[in-house]
């Protein structure tokens, strides 16, 4: 057979020069389509082209792991539910994490160099971390364990130690001092084990409501193990360096960028036990007022600017087709409509783009927080479709699980329309006195019926 093995590192670039032009195209919502199209094909051509590798052995094996691996995932993305995609992608980091451990695992098993070894160590704990604590968000996301965050006294000490045992296992594993009583056979498994049991211990006290933010950062973590294990190699790779540093520093930047549209810092994140504490977060006052959805209809055909906030009741209801209808009728009567689109609305990043993206909202209609924010007090009506914490004026309130919060100022509309179906709490479990102000109605149901109701209604004027 032809050698090929010249072609590997060249290809190897190209690919990289594949991956940021995908990446640059995800930024905007108009090609990020086409960048997935891109960095899939990257990944494709970079595995293809790995199997040229000299001295490859069981080439099968490989094979059919990549056909149960790829199957699996194939037919997950196909089925997964929109809002069920931040457990997807918790649990597909997860696997990344491990897989990247795991070549710290065989990296380790034949030293090539200290400072080889000494890379493959970081990335191994990096990588198991990833693993065992997306599991852990996996978990808390997919209702298989309590959301909430599970603490106990003394735990960062406790989850202070195990890293500690683990990194100095792992250093044993790599050096094999002769005082040392026991051999690597042991110290290299101790050291795995420690090392999914420090990202689980690390998990654990996390509240459901951060997991997001987690998320994001173990994808990073995941991008650092792979981009020191492509170190770890005798030859490096530079495939795996490269990539693992964009998705590394990518997830460090939206990770942070989360945290600050959820307004927690890191280590409040990771240390602070979001959601363990009994505060409602609202001064309620008053009662929540119905309205018909006929009535709705009069107000909106009236309103010279309309606002629609969705949040993840209108993912929940697939209410964005008829949401569309709704604000095309709208506008073919003359009414400004706009969408206020809040970072964090719905359960993943960019949810509420997509699903209006899918059902044909221009995305010029969109409009983010902060460009949006200044035009509520001109604002007829608002029509918070589904949305909750990302509107609740409780993160103006200091003592408040959300507060200083970044949120859309809806109360400072004309009039505000929430659909909802019942008094049910946000994503963060907290009462919302928006839904009592005097300037507010609530138009009860699931979100599609009742924003079908309004486009027969409105039709009917
Ligand atoms: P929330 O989760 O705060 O509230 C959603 C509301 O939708 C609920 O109060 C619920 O009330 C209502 N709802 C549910 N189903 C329906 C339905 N079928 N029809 C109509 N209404 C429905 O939504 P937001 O989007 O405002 O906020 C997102 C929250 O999720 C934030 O706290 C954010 O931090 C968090 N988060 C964000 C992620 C992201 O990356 N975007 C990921 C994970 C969490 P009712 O039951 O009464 O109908």
């Amino acid at each position: 057979m032809a050698d090929f093995s010249i072609l590997i590192e060249p290809v190897y670039i190209a690919t990289i020069f594949f991956f940021i032009i995908g990446l640059h195209r995800m930024s905007h919502p108009k090609t990020a389509r086409s960048g997935i199209v891109w960095a899939g094909a990257a990944m494709l051509i970079a595995t293809l082209v790995t199997f040229f590798t000299p001295g490859l052995t069981n080439l099968a094996l490989i094979a059919i792991a990549i056909v149960i691996g790829g199957g699996f995932g194939y037919i997950a993305a196909k089925r997964v539910a929109m809002t069920d995609m931040p457990q997807m992608i918790a649990l597909y980091n997860g696997m990344g994490g491990g897989a990247a451990a795991c070549i710290s695992a065989v990296a380790l098993l034949a030293i090539a160099s200290p400072v080889t070894a000494s890379l493959a160590v970081a990335g191994g704990v990096i990588g198991a971390v990833s693993f065992s604590g997306s599991i852990i968000a996996f978990a808390k996301l997919q209702g298989w364990m309590p959301s909430r965050p599970m603490t106990f006294t003394g735990q960062q000490a406790f989850n202070m130690a195990v890293f500690i045992l683990a990194i100095i296992s792992g250093i044993l594993a790599v050096m094999q001092p002769a005082w040392v009583p026991l051999s690597v056979a042991v110290y290299l498994p101790l050291f795995f084990v420690l090392s999914l049991a420090f990202g689980l211990l690390m998990t654990l006290p996390i509240g459901g409501a951060d997991m997001p933010v987690v998320i994001s950062m173990y994808n990073a973590f995941t991008g650092l193990a792979v981009a020191l294990d492509g170190f770890s190699f005798a030859t490096p790779n530079y495939a795996m360096i490269i990539a693992g540093i964009i998705v590394g520093a990518a997830g460090s930047l939206l990770t942070l960028n989360m945290a600050k549209a959820m307004n927690r810092s890191l280590s409040n994140v990771f240390f602070g036990a979001f959601g363990a504490t009994e505060e409602t977060g609202a001064q309620v006052a008053g009662s929540m007022k119905p309205i018909e959805a006929d009535d709705v209809a009069v107000m909106l055909a009236y309103a010279d600017r309309v606002i629609v906030a969705p949040g993840y009741g209108m993912a929940v209801a697939q209410a964005q087709q008829k949401v569309k209808e709704l604000t095309d009728l709208l506008m073919s009567k003359g009414v400004t409509v706009k969408f206020a689109i809040h970072p964090v609305a719905g359960r993943m990043p960019g949810h509420m783009n997509v699903l209006l993206a899918e059902a044909g909202v221009a995305y010029e209609h969109l409009f983010d927080r902060d460009e949006i924010n200044p035009e509520f007090p001109s604002t007829d009506v608002v029509l918070v479709i589904g949305a909750n914490d990302t509107v609740n004026p409780a993160a103006y309130r200091q003592g408040s699980p959300l507060y200083g919060m970044p949120i859309l100022d809806v109360e400072q509309a004309k009039n505000v329309v929430v659909l909802k179906r019942g008094s049910g709490k946000g994503f963060a479990g907290i009462e919302n006195d928006l839904f009592y102000r005097d300037n507010t109605r609530m138009l009860y149901g699931d979100a599609q019926e009742t924003v079908a109701k309004l486009v027969q209604a409105l039709k009917k004027l």
